[in-house]
């Protein structure tokens, strides 16, 4: 096996052991990657996407059969009847933004079922204070269901669903240290809470979850899934976009949202085309792999040289970020600064913590990425708190991510 030379003997040593370990592990994740190769490969005929789908259009876009198809392929990969996959999301924030405020209606109650939501949605509906423009600010009101220990409260989840209009469940364990969901778990929660109240939506926000098991939340009863073309969906080849796939009568309130009542899903032009959208759809399960390659071994080394990982080495992933608990804000920086350093772009640049919009604490933030803020792209970031957690997250190429890792860790231990 491959190791690099301009190593130290101790790291080339540790690095030996991590990957023997890891033989049958990354044999696993490739199984669920070929699985989902073909899964997306049949989704591309089925739905007949020909060379002239590539193309863009202009102004309203009428009849962008490119864009059209683009939506109907989503919604086969996500289990869905129908979807909205648009270069017009500028983020995963976005995307679910519009998701919550197309299906949310003042005086409806809008609970998180798996813990404070991702740290750039709590603006967005108004958790801490009533930002302008917030859901809250909107008449929506909002409640939550911490994990209990290592899992779901699903008693909470059933007490609390009964007054829900939109249940809230997220894949990923985002900046938290909780762990990552499987679409067992939203199987789970869907269930239940379809159980107690039908009407209620299952929304799930697939970020980073996309592609990691051989199903997406659509398959399993989730009514809207919501995820970045930036983060695994896009294959590090969509340059911007996310998507937002479900019952088709709730996408269509999320396409009102979009563009505007009247016209939903009907307009957007892209007038570069929607190529590397398509591309980057298609090669999603094979860079998703290896993204999940990169985070496995990095519990796996950070573990062996004495940190504190999240998952731990041999449990699931079932989304591509690794937190590893560096307990100083030096070890933080450097860690940053080291995957920076061995980044293929912008590796000349020392990242500084930053407050950066949508975020509560200071955020370091290394991401020397072809795409801007690309996060299935090898990253790392962490907010300056403690225990100083480096979150970890993708790679193009899973070498690459163990020769930076393996650098940085040089640098630190
Ligand atoms: C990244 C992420 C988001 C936000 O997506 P951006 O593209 O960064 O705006 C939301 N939820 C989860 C779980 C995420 O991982």
């Amino acid at each position: 096996m491959y190791i690099p030379e301009d190593l130290p003997q101790r790291i080339k040593d540790t690095d030996a052991k991590v990957m023997e370990f890891l033989q049958p592990v990354f044999a696993g994740v490739e199984d669920i990657r070929d699985r989902n190769i073909v899964r997306v490969l049949n989704a591309f005929c089925n739905n007949r996407i020909a060379s002239r789908h590539m193309g863009g259009s202009t102004g309203y876009g009428y009849g962008d059969e490119g864009r059209e198809r683009l939506d109907s392929l989503m919604a086969e990969i996500m289990g869905t009847e129908s979807a909205l996959c648009r270069e017009q999301f500028m983020s995963g924030t976005h995307a679910l933004t519009v998701a919550l405020f197309g299906l949310l209606r003042p005086g409806d109650t809008l609970l998180a079922a798996t813990g404070k939501p991702y740290d750039t949605l709590l603006k967005v509906i108004g958790v801490d204070e009533d930002t302008t423009g917030s859901l809250k600010n909107f008449g929506v009101k909002y409640d939550e269901c911490p994990f209990k220990g290592t899992n779901p409260d699903y008693e909470m989840i059933t007490a609390k669903a009964k007054n829900a209009a939109v249940v809230h469940v997220q894949k990923s364990r985002g900046y938290s240290q909780r762990r990552s969901l499987s679409n067992a778990d939203v199987m789970k929660i869907a269930d239940l809470v379809h159980g107690v109240n039908p009407k209620a939506v299952v929304f799930v926000d697939n970020c980073y979850g996309e592609f990691t098991e051989t199903t997406e939340p659509g398959h399993v009863g989730a009514d809207i899934v919501v995820g970045s073309l930036i983060k695994n969906a896009g294959g590090g080849i969509a340059e911007t976009g996310g998507y937002i796939a479900g019952r088709a009568d709730l996408v269509e309130f999320c396409a009102d949202r979009l563009t505007a009542p009247g016209t939903g899903g009907e307009i957007g032009s892209w007038p570069t085309g929607h190529r590397n959208t398509y591309l980057g759809i298609f090669m999603a399960p094979q860079i998703t792999a290896e993204a999940v390659k990169a985070s496995i071994y990095s519990a796996a080394l950070y573990t062996e040289l004495g940190f504190d990982t999240n998952p731990k080495p041999g449990e699931a992933h079932y989304d591509i970020v690794t937190a590893i608990n560096l307990y100083t804000p030096e070890n933080l920086c450097k860690f940053c600064c080291g995957i920076q350093a061995y980044s293929p772009v912008d590796s000349n640049v020392a990242p500084t913590p930053w407050a950066m919009p949508g975020y509560t604490d200071e955020v370091i933030m290394a991401a020397g990425t072809f795409t801007g803020g690309a996060s299935i792209e090898l990253s790392s970031d962490g907010p300056l708190r403690e225990p100083y957690t480096a979150y970890i997250q993708g790679a193009l190429s899973f070498m690459s991510a163990r020769y930076a890792l393996l650098k940085t860790a040089e640098g630190i231990i």
